[in-house]
């Protein structure tokens, strides 16, 4: 229920004058979704070439599931799923980075195995 902002007393719904004083009812402002214009939606980043290159370089499993989430992404965004395809951007950077850093920490454990054994077989 809406009550008159000049004299206080209730006033129908869809209103626009107040019954008891006649005053201008005030409409209701409108939501600001709406006047935010409409900005043509662009295709989210793919991350394509980021996880192309992480499969090749680091963790090919891994990457891999990078691939696969990048390539939906113009997929989906072309189905008009937005929404979706942000998703899936957002999913193909997550796995190409978790690649990397399983990559980068895979490369450093093998190098810290071959000095290790370099170390021991001096001992
Ligand atoms: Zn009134």
């Amino acid at each position: 229920m809406k009550y008159c902002q000049n004299c206080g007393k209730e006033i129908p719904e869809n209103a626009s004058f107040c019954p008891e004083c006649g005053a201008a009812v005030k409409a209701p402002a409108s939501p600001e979704v709406n006047n935010v214009p409409q900005n043509r939606k662009v295709c989210p980043e793919t991350h394509l070439a980021l996880a192309i290159i992480t499969t090749i370089l680091c963790c090919l499993p891994l990457g891999a599931v990078g691939i696969i989430k990048a390539s939906r992404v113009s997929t989906e965004f072309q189905a008009g799923n937005y929404e979706a395809a942000l998703k899936y951007s957002a999913d193909a950077k997550k796995w190409s980075i978790i690649a990397i850093i399983v990559g980068v920490v895979g490369i450093l454990a093998y190098f810290a195995l071959i000095v290790g054994a370099a170390i021991i077989s001096e001992l």
